[in-house]
């Protein structure tokens, strides 16, 4: 099944209205190609999702960054799923690390968010990835298993899920794997491999973490599953890298944070083609 390039533009706890609505002009503007090509999502804090939604061009779409675990309630501060589903809000981001980090969600937590988003009629951009201690004592891809294990374990149905596959050292930092750096490391390993296989491991990159992914959903979900899940990268993406990172096999599109507040966003979202 063939997957279509999804580019996802994640605001994070940025903008005035005013900001806003310039983001939302630039993009409304913007030549791209089609929805048939591209899926495009842009995620702005919860305040300002309505007035997105109201402005935005209707070939984009929007998602909550979050959203509450179960059934709303008593639980000051949160959003729940049935609200997003209320305002037509489609799309949720859940398990982003600077949650997962800051604010102490588990993979059991993340797991247990994406079933009932799905439960009542989200999709979902579920994110996984490794910190740089991790990547570097050789676990990335035990890492992201076990975070994508705790997603599969309470769900049956992953026709709406994007896996985003994001590298935490990568996040806001400017440092990709890219292909250039994989293949510089690949020498590298080759002097490596005499004294530890381990080492090998830290320069992983991107299209081989992806890979892996697919390879886990294969063996332990479906084929299927394997087969249509995308599998998007976040963590530094910018109008100069896109092109390559797009290029890289099992690249699905991209999960976008500083550059989605630009109008480079615009070239990432083109990269589809
Ligand atoms: P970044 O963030 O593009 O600023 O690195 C990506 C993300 O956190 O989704």
């Amino acid at each position: 099944m063939a997957r279509k390039f999804f580019v996802g533009g994640n605001w994070k706890c940025n903008g005035t209205s005013e900001e806003v609505k310039k983001i939302v002009s630039t993009l409304n503007q913007a030549e791209v190609p089609s929805e048939d090509v591209v899926e495009v999502v842009v995620s702005p804090p919860f305040v300002f999702l309505p007035l997105v939604k109201s402005v935005l061009r209707s070939d984009f779409h929007v998602a909550a960054q979050n959203c509450w675990v179960r059934k709303g309630g008593a639980f000051t501060g949160e959003v729940s799923a049935e609200m997003l589903v209320n305002l037509s809000i489609p799309w949720v981001i859940l398990g982003h690390s600077e949650r997962r980090a800051l604010l102490n969600e588990s993979n059991d937590f993340v797991g247990d968010k994406v079933a009932y988003a799905l439960s009542q009629g989200l999709k979902v951009i579920a994110c996984v990835g490794e910190t740089l201690e991790q990547r570097e004592s050789g676990s990335t891809v035990a890492v992201v298993a076990e975070q994508t294990k705790a997603i599969a374990e309470k769900i049956s149905n992953w026709d709406n899920v994007v896996l985003a596959y994001e590298p935490v050292w990568a996040i806001g930092t400017g440092k990709v794997a890219t292909p250039a750096q994989a293949q510089e490391h690949i020498s590298t390993c080759f002097h490596y491999v005499y004294f530890t296989v381990g080492r090998a491991l830290q320069n992983l990159s991107i299209a081989v973490v992806h890979a892996e992914l697919r390879k886990w959903l294969k063996d332990n979900v479906s084929a299927e599953v394997a087969a249509s899940t995308r599998i998007i990268y976040g963590g530094s993406v910018n109008g100069a890298n896109c092109k390559e990172l797009a290029a890289q096999p099992d690249v699905d599109g991209f999960l976008v944070g500083g550059a989605s507040l630009k109008p480079e966003f615009i070239d990432i979202i083109k990269s589809a083609t």
